[in-house]
């Protein structure tokens, strides 16, 4: 028998420092398909070929044919209720910061400050030969001018946006971050994630280690399932809409 929103706002109404990991699933109501799930986009494209590090060094043009229309896509999309809800937890003091999964930026434009974005984000390029970094938009731009859609740096290497390919490692700094607040954090609220992918899977045995509560809200189970204090199923926007509501209830 899954808990409610009553249940969850209870809970956060006594949290001293929540922390909200959220992966693909929080912006699926955006419109933005899990690219893990069926029909999405890896049954199409081989990851390890495509977006992986090998290919971007040695056919940069391949990479950017698959990489651009993904960013395009990104670009024109809205932050949904459940987005807006986590920023507003932050704005109340109650959520102390978000790790996401999700790059697609969506957290940072419903008002989320202390994020951490575990796999990259597209709000930078960035060069792996010389460590420029450049504005988004420029990025863009650049992949705009050139003939073949490969944005290059000044010092003549192809540009990469700021996520994080298959075979390029995790940003240490975001993920010491991460695990910093979950160390911290006496309640963790999951929105989408399966909890599957590593290292992120470990972040809530950190929170459980440390004495705090976890509280799941994902359309299926997880991994932590049985040790969740609090579980919720269903659509996240409606479910966090619901439970700041009855946040600003008096009593
Ligand atoms: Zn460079």
């Amino acid at each position: 028998m899954p808990d409610g929103p009553q249940e969850l706002a209870a809970l956060l109404a006594g949290a001293e420092y929540a922390v909200v990991l959220s992966g693909a699933g929080i912006s699926t109501e955006s419109g933005i398909p899990d690219f893990r799930s069926a029909g999405g986009v890896w049954e199409e494209f081989d990851p390890m070929e495509v977006a992986s590090m090998q290919t971007f060094l040695t056919n940069p043009q391949r990479f950017w044919r698959f990489h651009r229309p993904r960013i395009d896509m990104l670009r024109g999309v809205d932050p949904n209720p459940a987005h807006h809800a986590v920023a507003e937890l932050e704005r109340r003091g109650i959520v102390k910061a978000v790790l996401t999964q999700n790059i697609d930026g969506l957290h940072a434009a419903a008002g989320s400050r202390e994020l951490i974005q575990m796999h990259g984000g597209l709000d930078r390029g960035m060069c792996l030969r010389c460590g420029a970094r450049i504005p988004f938009d420029e990025l863009v731009a650049r992949a705009d001018a050139a003939e073949d859609g490969v944005p290059l740096c000044a010092c003549g290497f192809p540009l990469k946006s700021g996520v994080v390919m298959f075979g390029e490692n995790l940003p240490a700094d975001e993920i010491a971050s991460a695990f910093d607040h979950a160390a911290r954090a006496d309640v963790m609220l999951v929105v989408g994630s399966s909890l599957l992918v590593a290292p992120v899977s470990q972040l809530p045995a950190v929170v459980l280690d440390g004495g705090g509560t976890l509280a799941i809200l994902t359309e299926s189970e997880t991994p932590y399932y049985d040790r969740a204090g609090v579980r919720l199923h269903g659509r996240a926007g409606v479910q966090l809409t619901e439970t700041l509501a009855l946040l600003d209830a008096p009593g």
